[in-house]
Order: C-alpha cells, then sequence, then structure tokens
C-alpha cells in the first residue's frame, strides 16, 4: 500500500520516520532501520489514534511505552528521544485539524502515559532478567564439574548480552568483571570499572544504610540486598540506579564474590522529578503551588516538640479591576511581579511562598519563634507590595489584605488552618483592605467561609432568601428624593444578613448571578412601578426612578436586552424609570460588541450609570464612546471631604470631573455622603445628584416613599 504523501498515512509514516531515526542509535536490535521503523509505524498510529480520540485513554500510550521496550528499546534515552520526538511532531503530522491547544495538552498527557508504560515494562523485564541471571548463577554453583562447564557457558551468554548492567567483585570489593551495559553506564570504557574498588564509589546521596548493608553481605551475614543508589560517572556526571546486590558462596557455602546487577533508572529520574516540578509549581509565576504549599504546611504541623509556625494569606485588593479594564495579559504581568516581590520577602531557612490560584498568595515561616517572625514577615509583604508596578506603562498601585495565623505544631490540620487565614483575610478585607489581621478563634467559628457560602447560594435563591434594600438617590440642588438605588441582600438561615461585597463575586464566579441579577431587576422594577402608581395616588412629587447594578457576567449574557424589555413591558414601567448601574472596570476597553446591548437598551430610553468612578484605570478621553448618560463618582472622593476643610486636591480632581461630565451631557452621582457639609461641599462643584448615609442608609422599599412624600408636603 503506497500512502499519499499528503495524505493522513503519508504524515503518519514521515512521523514513524523521524522516530525511528531518533531512537535507532540508541536501540540493541539487529534489525536494519528500515526494518526498525516498520515495527514502529503500528505504535506511531496507536499514538495518533490517542491523540485523535475524543476520550483520552492512557492506556494506549502506557502500550507503546511498553511495546518500546518490547523492540529492545531498553535504553532510557530511547525513552527521553521518543519524548522529544512526539512532543515536537505528533501534533503537527498526526494532528489533523483539531484544535492545537487541545491537541497540546492531550500530547503532553500521552508522553506521561508513554513514560509510565515505558518504565513499568522496563521494571518488569529487568526483574525477569535477574531472576534468570540468579538462577544461571545458582546452578553454576551447586552443579557437578562436568555440568559446570554448560551453565557457565549460558550464565556468560546472559551476562553479555543482557540490558541491564552486571558485575562481579570479590569480597574486597575489587570489580572483577563487568558486562558491556555496566560499562556503557559508566561512559563506555572498561577501565572506568574494571579493577576498581566498589568502596571509592560512596556519594553524597548514600543514605547511612546502603553501606551497612554492603559490609554484612560481604561479611556473609545476608545473602542480598537492593537499594536505590547514585553514582559520579567518570566525566562527573550523576548515574542513578536500582542496585541489587547477592552473594555467591562457594561450593563449601563459603562467601566468594559478590554480584551486582544493575538498573539505569537516571532518565527517569530526571523525567519524575521534571512531572513533579509541573505539578507542584505554579506555570504562571513558578511559585510553588497549592498542592506542595499543602505538603510543607503539613510537614511544618507534623513538626516536634516546641516547633510553631506562621502563616501569612494574602489576597490583593481590587486586583480584579486591574485584570477587567487592563486585561488579562496585564493582570497575569502584575501577578508575575507580584509573585517576585513575595519571594523576595520570604528568603530565610523555614519560609517559604506559593501561590494558591487566582490573585491569592501565603507565606510560610517556620522554626520556634514564629510569634514575632511571622508579623514582620506580613510587614514586609506589605513594605513590598507598597511601591506601584510597572504595567503597559502605568503605574498601578497593588494592595492586599493579609490573613495571619500562627500557632504552636501538632494542634491543628492543614486544612483548618489555612481556613482560619482565608477567613481572618476576609476580615482584613471588609475592614478595608490593604491591612494585615490576626486570626481569632472566636471570630472564625463565627466567620463564614466562602466555600459554604458559594455552595449555598443557588438554593438561596430558590428559596427566596434573598431581599431587597434601598438607598434613595436625593437632587442636591433642591434635596428632593428622585429615586433609589436596589441593593440586594441575602438573609442567611445561620449567618443572618450578609451584604453584597461578600456574594456577589462568588455568585458571578459561579454564574448564578445571571439568575440571581435577573431577579433583582425584576423586583425593584415592579417596586418602581408601585411607586410610580402611588405617587400617582397621592399626587405628590414625580416619579421614582430605580436604579440597579448589573455585573460584568450580565453584560456579556445574550438575554440582557430581551430579558430586560420583557421585565418592563410585563410590570408596565417606562424604560425611563429604570437607570442599570455598570462598574466602571467593566466598560473600560470594552469593544463595541460588549456595548452593544446596552447602546440597544440606552437607546430605547433606559438611563446607563458608570458606577465607583474612578477606582479603575480608565482614560477619560473614552467616556465619550460608552452610551452612558450618569457618572457615579466613587466613595472614596467623598470620604476626602469628611474633614474640614477638604483635600484641595480631591477637590479639584472632583470639579474637573464634574465639569468634564457636564460637557459631554453626563449627569454626576456622588456616593457616600455621610455628613452635611460634604453634601454642602458636592454641591458647590456641581454635582447633581447624592446618595449616602447622610440622607438614609439602605432600607424598606416604604421608606423611600415615606421620605418622598415628606419632601413633597414640606
Ligand atoms: P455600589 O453600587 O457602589 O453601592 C453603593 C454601596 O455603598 C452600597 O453598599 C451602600 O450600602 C454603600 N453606601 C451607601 N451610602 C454610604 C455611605 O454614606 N457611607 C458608606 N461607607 N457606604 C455607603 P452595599 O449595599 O454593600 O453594596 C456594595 C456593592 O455591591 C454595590 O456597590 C454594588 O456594586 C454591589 N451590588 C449590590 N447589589 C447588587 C445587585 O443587585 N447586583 C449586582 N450585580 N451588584 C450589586
Ligand atoms: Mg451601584
Ligand atoms: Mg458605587
Amino acid at each position: 500500500m503506497s500512502a499519499e504523501p499528503d495524505g493522513p498515512e503519508g504524515r503518519l509514516r514521515r512521523f514513524a520516520t523521524i522516530w525511528s531515526r531518533a531512537i535507532f542509535p540508541v536501540t540493541a536490535t539487529s534489525l536494519t532501520r528500515p526494518e526498525f521503523e516498520q515495527q514502529l509505524v503500528p505504535l506511531a498510529r496507536r499514538l495518533r489514534d490517542a491523540l485523535q480520540e475524543r476520550v483520552f485513554d492512557a492506556k494506549e500510550g502506557q502500550a507503546v511505552g511498553a511495546a518500546l521496550i518490547d523492540t529492545h528499546c531498553t535504553d532510557p534515552e530511547a525513552l527521553s528521544r521518543t519524548l522529544d520526538c512526539v512532543d515536537a511532531y505528533l501534533v503537527l503530522y498526526c494532528g489533523g485539524d483539531g484544535p492545537r491547544e487541545e491537541l497540546r495538552a492531550r500530547s503532553a498527557r500521552i508522553q506521561h502515559a508513554v513514560a509510565a508504560g515505558f518504565a513499568q515494562a522496563l521494571r518488569e523485564r529487568t526483574l525477569a532478567e535477574q531472576e534468570a541471571i540468579s538462577r544461571a548463577a545458582l546452578s553454576a554453583r551447586s552443579a557437578v564439574a562436568e555440568a559446570l562447564h554448560a551453565s557457565e557457558a549460558r550464565f556468560r551468554a546472559v551476562f553479555h548480552g543482557a540490558a541491564i548492567g552486571i558485575g562481579i567483585a570479590d569480597l574486597d570489593g575489587t570489580i572483577l568483571e563487568v558486562n558491556d551495559a555496566l560499562i556503557r553506564m559508566f561512559g563506555g570504557l572498561e577501565s572506568n570499572v574494571r579493577g576498581r574498588n566498589a568502596a571509592e564509589w560512596t556519594h553524597p546521596d548514600d543514605s547511612p544504610h546502603v553501606w551497612k548493608l554492603y559490609e554484612e553481605l560481604v561479611r556473609g551475614e545476608r545473602e542480598h540486598y537492593r537499594v536505590e543508589k547514585a553514582f559520579y560517572r567518570p566525566d562527573g556526571t550523576v548515574l542513578w540506579t536500582n542496585l541489587t546486590v547477592s552473594l555467591l558462596r562457594d561450593a563449601d557455602g563459603l562467601p566468594q564474590y559478590q554480584l551486582a546487577l544493575m538498573e539505569d533508572t537516571t532518565e527517569r529520574r530526571l523525567l519524575n522529578l521534571r512531572l513533579r516540578y509541573e505539578a507542584t509549581h505554579d506555570a504562571l509565576t513558578g511559585l510553588p503551588n497549592r498542592t506542595l504549599f499543602f505538603e510543607r504546611l503539613e510537614k511544618a504541623l507534623a513538626a516536634g516538640d516546641g516547633a510553631r509556625f506562621g502563616l501569612c494569606y494574602l489576597d490583593l485588593d481590587g486586583f480584579k479591576t486591574v485584570n477587567d479594564s487592563l486585561g488579562h495579559a496585564a493582570g497575569d504581568r502584575l501577578l508575575v511581579e507580584v509573585a517576585d516581590r513575595l519571594q523576595s520577602c520570604a528568603t530565610a531557612p523555614g519560609e517559604m511562598v506559593a501561590r494558591l490560584g487566582g490573585d491569592e498568595f501565603v507565606a510560610l515561616t517556620t522554626g520556634t519563634d514564629t510569634e514575632t517572625e511571622v508579623d514582620e514577615l506580613a510587614g514586609r509583604i506589605m513594605n513590598a507590595l507598597a511601591a506601584p508596578i510597572r504595567v503597559e506603562g502605568r503605574e498601578l498601585t497593588v494592595r492586599g489584605s493579609i490573613g495571619i495565623v500562627e500557632g504552636p505544631a501538632g494542634e491543628r490540620g492543614a486544612a483548618d488552618v489555612l481556613r482560619s487565614a482565608d477567613i481572618t483575610m476576609y476580615r482584613a478585607k471588609s475592614a478595608g483592605g490593604n491591612r494585615y489581621e490576626l486570626a481569632d478563634p472566636e471570630a472564625d467559628a463565627r466567620a463564614i467561609t466562602r466555600h459554604g457560602l458559594t455552595t449555598a447560594l443557588p438554593a438561596a435563591l430558590e428559596r427566596g432568601e434573598f431581599f431587597i434594600e434601598y438607598q434613595p438617590l436625593v437632587h442636591l440642588g433642591d434635596g428632593s428624593v428622585r429615586g433609589a438605588e436596589a441593593l440586594v441582600r441575602w438573609l442567611h438561615p445561620q449567618h443572618g444578613v450578609i451584604g453584597p461585597d461578600r456574594f456577589i463575586p462568588l455568585a458571578e464566579h459561579t454564574g448564578l448571578i445571571v439568575p440571581l441579577g435577573r431577579w433583582v431587576l425584576e423586583e425593584s422594577v415592579r417596586q418602581a412601578r408601585l411607586w410610580e402608581t402611588r405617587t400617582l395616588d397621592g399626587a405628590a412629587a414625580g416619579p421614582l426612578r430605580v436604579n440597579v447594578n448589573l455585573s460584568p457576567m450580565q453584560l456579556t449574557h445574550p438575554g440582557l436586552v430581551s430579558d430586560t424589555v420583557d421585565i418592563l413591558e410585563r410590570e408596565g414601567l417606562e424604560p425611563g424609570g429604570l437607570c442599570l448601574e455598570v462598574t466602571e472596570s467593566a466598560l473600560i476597553g470594552a469593544d463595541d460588541d460588549l456595548l452593544k446591548p446596552l447602546r440597544r437598551l440606552a437607546e430605547m430610553g433606559v438611563d446607563i450609570a458608570l458606577d465607583d468612578f474612578g477606582t479603575g484605570y480608565s482614560n477619560l478621553a473614552n467616556l465619550r464612546r460608552l452610551p452612558v448618560s450618569v457618572l457615579k463618582l466613587d466613595r472614596s472622593f467623598t470620604q476626602g471631604m469628611q474633614h474640614f476643610p477638604a483635600d484641595p486636591v480631591d477637590l479639584k480632581i472632583v470639579e474637573g470631573i464634574v465639569s468634564l461630565a457636564h460637557s459631554l451631557d453626563l449627569a454626576v452621582t456622588v456616593e457616600g455622603v455621610e455628613t452635611g457639609a460634604q453634601a454642602d461641599q458636592l454641591r458647590e462643584l456641581g454635582c447633581d445628584t447624592a446618595q449616602g448615609w447622610y440622607y438614609a442608609r439602605p432600607g424598606p422599599p416604604d421608606q423611600l416613599h415615606e421620605l418622598a412624600l415628606a419632601d413633597a408636603i414640606s
């Protein structure tokens, strides 16, 4: 059968050719290279099938690894070259037109399977060979004189042809005979091994019992032993082996020789180290990952008398904003820089830094004096984050919240300690972030874990555990109530009322935000309609409008426009009665596809407000592109005006933003107005509407109606 050179079969053949060229030189086969290649073709086909199969099956790769041993590719170099070859060419020649990313991932899994199958088959074969050799040696020993010759010939044949290294030494350790495989392992020169003394081959990694077993064997107190041992080759490189040494006795049973069987495990060991490294390190930052961190923490917690540990659990504040507004590539770069800085904070022995995932990091310190050490460690971390980080030409200020757990080893498990650190970190974040807090067992017991909340969320929506509070929006000019922002809360059966900052990010993470957001919209629109009818009855102030927050994920949901239109029509509210609040960070850098649904809604008459304005890294010139009609100035600006006189820089900034907004025809709402002085100040600066505790805290819908009626009467 001749294959089309460019067809799938032709490409498969080419892969087999490359593969056979790579490994033929390190194969102990009597075949010619073309014959050898023929043997590889069916194996290549299995690899191709494993690559393209819909469901991955490790068995295929393992079978190929085992088949290599059967074709006499027992040299670890053959494995190494095979893996290189699969890595470089399998997807290229046998990938068809499947998605490259997935094929690459699949190819990596195939390589692992091939390596595993190879190692397993090699071990089985080695054991079988060892058994044959021991049997031959045994019969050579016990045979009568004339039989001796025959069995010795058999022994010689096995000795020289074996793929594993064999050496014979006398009881002083002088090496008398070695086979070719052993010579190859030591660099190819017979003089590297023959005539040397076994006792010279110490290695720093030898465990003490290696030499104890050796002494026992040569004294005749032990028949054999088996260890994992490293040797230096004459060129200084290290050879790792599985070493089995047996004692050979003469016809009278007196110890006479030692027989060593060596299996070269260097490559396999390196491969294992590499696989282990990949399994225990974070690919982005190179830091140890959660797995490795857990191992270390468990070890620290299991340490003996007097040992203590200190743990800092760090979560960056506002990382999501960076990711949303500057993109993931910038977010990644930021994380890498943060990782580098953290690493430089924990360089002492007993200290380590790891990345748990996302923007969460941990630093661990162990020893006897961790009470002060962990405090210093947290201080160093805060310091390290203080200097702005340059990403894509911008200076980003990175802050973090740290939860600290410190204590004696031997009392708590790793998961428990980490949970406590997580809760404490959350407390630091709730207290405003950019700080560290020490764990408090009482607070822990009351605390609510993110995991617990996340899993409870879906049922909570079904059971109707959410409710909405409304916070009035007040016109700064005449003090009248113009509307309210709907703010969702969760009445948790055990933990009481939980604020949106705790659960909205979780809902967003799991996708539950879409049905939850739809529910909030529906409720709020119904409420606005209710205010409207009651206002008409009472003939008080104009209609009250409702502001509803939208999460970034809702923005990209295809049903946004149709759901909103449905709800407005069903409840009978004019589009102008609704304002959707979108955070600044969700819109900055948004392309036209993302803006399209908002634009549609704006065209229908729904107001769009840019929430938390001033917290993202946005470009003011961009505002013009966005379909927004309201800017909501973030609370942080208002906070700067809490004290009299207000910070002049803050005043200038707000003044500038207000005049820019007005020139773009945007109304300005300020958030977080807590005092009359702030309200006066903001009115002078030209802001249009305000929201804050000075007017009212978020509350039940009736509060709003009463307020509105009251100012209509007064
Ligand atoms: P936001 O939209 O910026 O809402 C304003 C937040 O400031 C509210 O916090 C409000 O209670 C608080 N606040 C109001 N006046 C003052 C004041 O004078 N001083 C201080 N210190 N704070 C004040 P809340 O209710 O905890 O909501 C937090 C955030 O959760 C909201 O920020 C909003 O982004 C989000 N959120 C709330 N409800 C929803 C919702 O239904 N859907 C979505 N996607 N997000 C929501
Ligand atoms: Mg809002
Ligand atoms: Mg806001």
